[in-house]
């Protein structure tokens, strides 16, 4: 797939500094620690977003091309990381003005531990992909942490939440980078917001 051809394209600070608004693009969001870089380097084959074991070491909006008219974005997990006040509040300007302007963005990677799902930044951003009419993609990240069982009852478990809660807005699987469990599913979701 096209993924194969991910390559870093460009870090930004700030909202002005994303490339031209154009083409598509998805975005990739969880808190730090969960699973959010290895997800991204699972899904492209790639070491694009180096995996930090220093929670909260994203700190800007980073952009992948997969070609000319794709694009994928690892949005930091701003807000709930260990960092000092004022440069959260930078972020969470940054973050919310490139979600809220951006045409090209075709849908939103919820990243999610399976063992801790809900944390205040996933209801966070569920709420404001409702109220944008944004379709997510949940991935329930590091399920090779829980018996294929287990797996099972917390994926239904926190569908039934997500629907109750959230409505229709948001699809969710199973997934595991270090297993390579869903990557299938998830490329597929991929590839069905990007056109490939
Ligand atoms: P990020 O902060 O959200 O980008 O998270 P990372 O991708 O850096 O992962 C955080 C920690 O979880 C690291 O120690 C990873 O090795 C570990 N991790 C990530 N994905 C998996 C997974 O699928 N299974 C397991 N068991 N550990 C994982």
């Amino acid at each position: 797939g096209l993924c194969q051809k991910a390559q870093f394209l460009i870090s930004a600070a700030k909202v002005e500094q994303c490339p031209p608004d154009e083409g598509l693009e998805v975005a990739f969001v969880g808190r730090s620690n969960s699973g959010k870089s290895s997800a991204i380097n699972t899904l492209t084959r790639a070491s694009l977003a180096r995996t930090s074991k220093t929670p909260g070491r994203t700190q800007l909006l980073n952009f992948f091309s997969l070609d000319e008219q794709r694009r994928l974005v690892d949005l930091p997990g701003y807000g709930y990381a260990k960092v000092p006040i004022p440069l959260k509040q930078h972020w969470q300007k940054h973050l919310e003005a490139y979600l809220s302007r951006r045409d090209c963005l075709t849908g939103v990677v919820l990243m999610m531990d399976i063992r801790h799902p809900f944390s205040p930044f996933d209801r966070m951003m569920l709420d404001w992909a409702k109220g944008a009419g944004m379709p997510v993609h949940v991935l329930l990240t590091k399920c090779d942490k829980l018996t294929p069982g287990a797996g099972r009852s917390a994926l239904q478990k926190t569908r039934k939440q997500l629907q109750d809660e959230w409505g229709d807005i948001a699809g969710i699987q199973l997934f595991s980078a270090t297993k390579r469990i869903g990557t299938d599913e998830a490329y597929d979701q991929l590839a069905a917001w990007l056109q490939l």
